[in-house]
């Protein structure tokens, strides 16, 4: 079976846009791929974080990978920093890139405006990122499509590293992202020029998974559109509305062009509500189990074993990096 790799920060509770760009992949692929799942919490502190907060949110999405249906007997979930390869390995990949392929990366000048004080892992995220892919011999990587930089510093790396230090010999497994069609950039629902993102300080910009049925049809209704009232899809020019039919389609599996169908001539307020309605039935079903599990012993038995299993796996790769390069003895 060829690997899949991927993770989410628990620096928010996942909204829809991590949903449909990446975490309903997760399940999707489980049959056809060897998967390993992390909850990414190194990633989460290079923007401040509570610790309080941050220790709770990272079991959550440990329970959140569950109740979405990732299954444990077919995937591997675990936690980043309960694997010290990822800090190893990203370090050996920080002395391999160059100052100036992270200082270009557009995800670093977004976040690092955006703060007071920029710590100097926001600026070293994508090697830890490529540590994390690369740790699991890692063959594709179901990812939004911000991330497709990200991928492309890998594949560059990779193909340095095995290049530099191989003899002729791979060392390490070339990745390659798989991003959806449609939905791999889904925008904010206030401001649909910029991503949806479950760290935006205005909660109403974002459906989080864990957002009451009240809390979702409120959002979906004050969501921004245009004064037209016709749905048609046109990115450019209607990205509100375009966005909404996006996040639709995803949650009904409908295509687009025959949501436009449906819903021609029906006004915004209506289209709306059969939105919400259309979220909510995916949605509540996943909250519920959501909630027992979190309260489960059963979490933190998946928990460690996923651990164990990442663990065997990123230390025999790290060995194999650390004995290219020169650092054994
Ligand atoms: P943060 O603002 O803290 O970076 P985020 O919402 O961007 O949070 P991440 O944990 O960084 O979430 O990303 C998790 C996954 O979700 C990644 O694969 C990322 O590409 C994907 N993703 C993030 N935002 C979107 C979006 N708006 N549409 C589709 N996919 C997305
Ligand atoms: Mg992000």
């Amino acid at each position: 079976k060829k690997k899949i790799f991927s993770g989410v920060q628990p620096s928010g509770i996942p909204t829809i846009g991590n949903y449909i760009g990446a975490m309903k992949q997760f399940v999707q692929r489980q049959e056809e791929y060897d998967c390993t799942y992390c909850i990414v919490n190194q990633h989460a502190i290079t923007v401040p974080q509570d610790p309080a907060t941050l220790t709770e949110r990272t079991r959550g999405l440990a329970a959140l990978y569950l109740a979405l249906g990732i299954d444990p007997n077919k995937s591997t979930i675990f936690i980043q920093s309960e694997v010290p390869a990822h800090a190893q390995a990203a370090w050996i990949v920080q002395c391999n890139t160059y100052l100036g392929e992270l200082e270009r990366m557009t995800q670093f000048k977004d976040k690092s405006s955006k703060q007071e004080t920029v710590s100097a892992g926001l600026l070293t995220y994508p090697p830890l990122m490529v540590a994390d892919i690369v740790l699991y011999n890692t063959d594709f990587v179901p990812v939004g499509e911000d991330q497709k930089q990200h991928m492309e510093l890998t594949r560059d790396f990779v193909q340095r590293f095995n290049n530099k230090y191989g003899k002729g010999k791979k060392i390490l497994s070339m990745p390659e992202p798989m991003i959806p069609e449609d939905g791999g950039r889904i925008m904010s629902i206030q401001d649909p020029t910029s991503k949806m993102s479950k760290s935006d300080k205005n909660t109403k910009g974002y459906i989080s998974l864990l957002d009451e049925p009240k809390v979702i049809r409120k959002k979906i209704k004050s969501a921004v559109t245009d004064s037209s009232g016709i749905i048609e899809y046109d990115k450019e020019n209607k990205p509100g509305i375009s966005n909404l039919l996006t996040i639709f389609s995803a949650f009904t599996d409908q295509p687009i062009d025959e949501l436009v169908n449906e819903f021609a001539g029906s006004g915004y307020g209506n289209f709306k509500e059969k939105l919400a309605d259309a979220i909510i039935a995916e949605l509540e079903p996943m909250q519920n189990r959501y909630y027992e599990l979190l309260s489960s012993k059963e979490l933190d038995d998946i928990l460690d074993a996923g651990a164990k299993q990442a663990n065997e796996i990123a230390s025999e790769t790290l060995k194999r990096m650390e004995t290219a390069i020169g650092l054994h003895r």
